[in-house]
């Protein structure tokens, strides 16, 4: 809940302290922001969300994918990932796009003590990711630019097929903390991108972050490939392509008349690698 991250964040306007009272936050400057009733806190400069973010239904249809337990191989993964971080250092664990909270949530069953800290621009997964746990605080800014995040509070950043910002990362990172970042590789969902022509990210985009990565943050030795088979049924074919970069050109019904004409069930490829990174030039956890 946001008592519990209150202390972890700074005004996006002045950078001060950030202090809970009731209903609203305020910095010492005067700038005061709402609670809202469904427990999380827009920190966005402005109160308007970007074009970027996720659209309710986008969110609805990653809530039901992962709630049936199709990545529960991949949330496994990060989790694993994110709590072997927080055993080596002080501090929170933070979701960069945590969406509605699953990855987070499931990190932080595996270490009782700690919270989390959700971070999104939509207010769609943000009054999710605020029910996904009790020890999560759900915050709105975007995760490209400035977080309204103190410096080193957290023990581990989380970026499941999320924006990254690799300064900002560094900056809230405590000096052992980890970067954990689950990554789709170019076999994830092939069957589908080849049959429906799907975007996905490119390779050449994908080393550019890879490249701004590596100038701040040096790989660890544990990283994960997880790979296997799913077998789906239309309804959740048509979820997981609703939750991805596709449902920005694509509508539910033109995505639902797509998935009838595939084979039922239809198997796709998930292929995802979790890799963990430290920060550059300083003590190794
Ligand atoms: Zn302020």
């Amino acid at each position: 809940v946001l008592e519990d991250v209150a202390p972890l964040l700074r005004c996006p306007h002045c950078g001060g302290d950030l202090t809970l009272e009731a209903t609203v936050m305020r910095c010492p400057d005067g700038h005061s922001f709402d609670v809202a009733r469904q427990g999380y806190v827009n920190l966005l400069p402005g109160d308007a969300e970007t074009g970027t973010a996720d659209a309710a239904a986008m969110v609805q249809a990653r809530e039901r994918f992962l709630s049936g337990g199709h990545y529960a191989p991949v949330v496994d993964a990060v989790a694993a990932a994110g709590a072997r971080a927080l055993t080596g250092a002080g501090g929170c664990a933070v979701d960069l796009g945590a969406g509605p909270g699953n990855y987070l949530a499931a990190t932080l069953d595996r270490l009782p003590e700690r919270v989390g800290l959700a971070l999104d621009n939509s207010s769609h997964a943000l009054r999710r990711a605020a029910r996904a746990h009790p020890r999560i605080g759900a915050v709105g800014c975007d995760a490209w630019m400035t977080l309204p995040v103190r410096d080193d509070v957290a023990a581990v950043v989380l970026s499941v097929f999320s924006p990254r910002n690799p300064a900002e990362i560094e900056r809230v990172l405590e000096r052992r903390g980890r970067l954990v970042v689950a990554t789709p590789t170019e076999r994830h969902l092939r069957q589908l991108v080849e049959r429906l022509e799907l975007v996905t990210v490119d390779d050449r985009k994908r080393e550019r972050l890879d490249a701004k990565l590596r100038r701040r943050f040096e790989p660890l030795d544990e990283s994960d490939a997880v790979e296997y088979e799913l077998a789906l049924q239309p309804p959740d074919l048509a979820d997981l392509i609703a939750m991805g970069p596709n449902a920005r050109h694509l509508d539910r019904i033109a995505i639902e008349a797509a998935v009838q004409a595939l084979a039922q069930p239809f198997v796709v490829t998930v292929s995802v690698t979790v890799a963990s990174y430290g920060l550059r030039g300083r003590p190794r956890p």
